[in-house]
């Protein structure tokens, strides 16, 4: 049983003494409207708090301001409010990873959702090319679909990401990069013209369509032109097929969509992707149909992972092409990678090469990326024991370098 008496020479703390401050909320990813409600709530006057919401958002957006009192258009006074209220904090780097090639990989920990919770962890992986980066962000720690050659689907839901957490993983990479250069926009006449992330693809961990409201929320603040100003086009959502939120998409984000299809059959898309029991192959083709935009300028990304003699015959291409009739597509061959106990092997390289040559003769594009970053990857066991996440982060990496054709 419990002793309950006091120590000896115990005093008891007065409420006020035992009082902890809650932790102050970071700004980042919130919305125009959600700000000027903060800064009511702090006393800033109605009349003043568009013209303050315009200056935070330019300091946060614009300039990559990381503390209040960098914001010199901001007066002192309002600046150590905002600081004794919140803050512009981004998610912890725990870990950064450079490749020889440029390719960054950052391990990022987030707050548990419950007091003494662990953290949790994700990864943003940043991959250049060519003039242009392409950062691929997380949605969800973990993922409630089970893909069955996905590592992330053999890990339990732990939680949706937060706008915030989401803009965050964007901010800080930015951070990272020396990528705040002053009034630089993203792009001129549709080219890049010197910032380092051009590019962002929602292919992280997590599906983004089961956490539509903040992936919604935050890719609005990301493509916002009088911020971060990442245009829509250069936005891809990737998704394994949630139709219904596919029509949202469209309508409420804009930005150009990629779907993980896989296979061309529902018996093999019912097991490789078991959402398609609930939405089967042709609902999904229709609703790429609908999606609005599409033209032989702005294509729908079809990404179609290699598994050695299971979806990678040229029957299976021929299928592909003929499922995709119609649609202003480009197709994403992406080599499997293997994960620890996974069943499948990917497809040997001739047979990519020969699956890719015949989409590319039937007139798509299908670009099959030599991996990049190896060099990183093949040091991720460092990270092992914090994360023990290592093929979700390197299937990851390898996925998005697939997209930055
Ligand atoms: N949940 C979303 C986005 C994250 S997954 C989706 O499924 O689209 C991003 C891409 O990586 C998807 O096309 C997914 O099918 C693919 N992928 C998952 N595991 C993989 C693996 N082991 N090897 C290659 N690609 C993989
Ligand atoms: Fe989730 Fe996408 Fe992995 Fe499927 S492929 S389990 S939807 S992260």
């Amino acid at each position: 049983m419990l002793d309950a008496t006091p120590p000896a020479g115990f005093v008891e703390k007065t409420p006020l003494e035992r009082y902890v401050a809650p932790l102050k909320p970071s700004l980042v990813g919130l919305s125009r409207g959600e700000l000027a409600d903060l800064l009511g709530g702090i006393g800033v006057p109605a009349g003043q708090r568009k013209m303050r919401v315009q200056q935070l958002w330019h300091w946060l957006y614009v300039r990559g301001a990381r503390e209040f009192d960098e914001m010199t258009s901001v007066s002192k006074e309002l600046r150590a409010t905002l600081a004794a209220h919140f803050t512009l904090a981004r998610p912890t780097v725990v870990a950064e990873q450079v490749s020889v090639d440029g390719t960054r990989k950052w391990l990022l920990e987030l707050p548990g959702e419950h007091e003494g919770e662990k953290p949790h962890q994700v990864e943003t992986v940043y991959i250049p090319d060519d003039g242009r980066g392409t950062l691929c962000v997380s949605s969800q720690v973990g993922c409630t679909l089970t893909c069955s050659f996905c590592h992330t689907g053999t890990q339990r839901l732990v939680r949706n990401l937060t706008a915030g957490e989401i803009v965050g993983q964007v901010l800080l990479a930015r951070d990272r990069l020396g990528d705040w250069q002053a009034g630089l926009p993203a792009e001129k006449d549709g080219d890049p013209v010197g910032r380092l992330v051009t590019n962002i693809v929602m292919m992280g961990m997590g599906e983004p369509l089961y956490n539509f409201e903040a992936v919604r929320d935050a890719l609005l603040v990301v493509a916002d032109g009088d911020g971060i100003a990442i245009s829509r086009r250069r936005i891809t959502l990737s998704t394994s097929g949630v139709v219904p939120n596919i029509a949202r998409t469209g309508a409420e984000i804009g930005v150009s969509l990629a779907i993980s299809l896989h296979a061309v059959r529902d018996e093999l898309r019912d097991v490789l992707v078991p959402l398609n029991r609930k939405y089967k192959i042709a609902e999904l083709m229709q609703a790429c149909r609908d999606y609005p935009g599409l033209s032989n300028a702005r294509r729908m990304t079809f990404e179609y992972v290699m598994l050695k003699d299971v979806n990678d015959s040229l029957a299976d291409a021929r299928a592909l092409v003929k499922l995709l009739k119609g649609i202003p597509a480009k197709i994403n061959l992406i080599p499997f990678n293997p994960w620890p106990g996974s069943t499948y092997e990917c497809s040997d390289w001739e047979q990519i090469e020969k699956f890719s040559e015949y989409v590319f003769n039937a007139g798509y594009s299908s670009p099959v990326r030599t991996p990049r970053g190896r060099d990183i990857l093949a040091a991720c066991g460092q990270l092992k024991s914090a994360t023990e996440k290592l093929s979700a982060r390197e299937r990851m990496a390898l996925r998005a370098m697939a997209m930055t054709e």
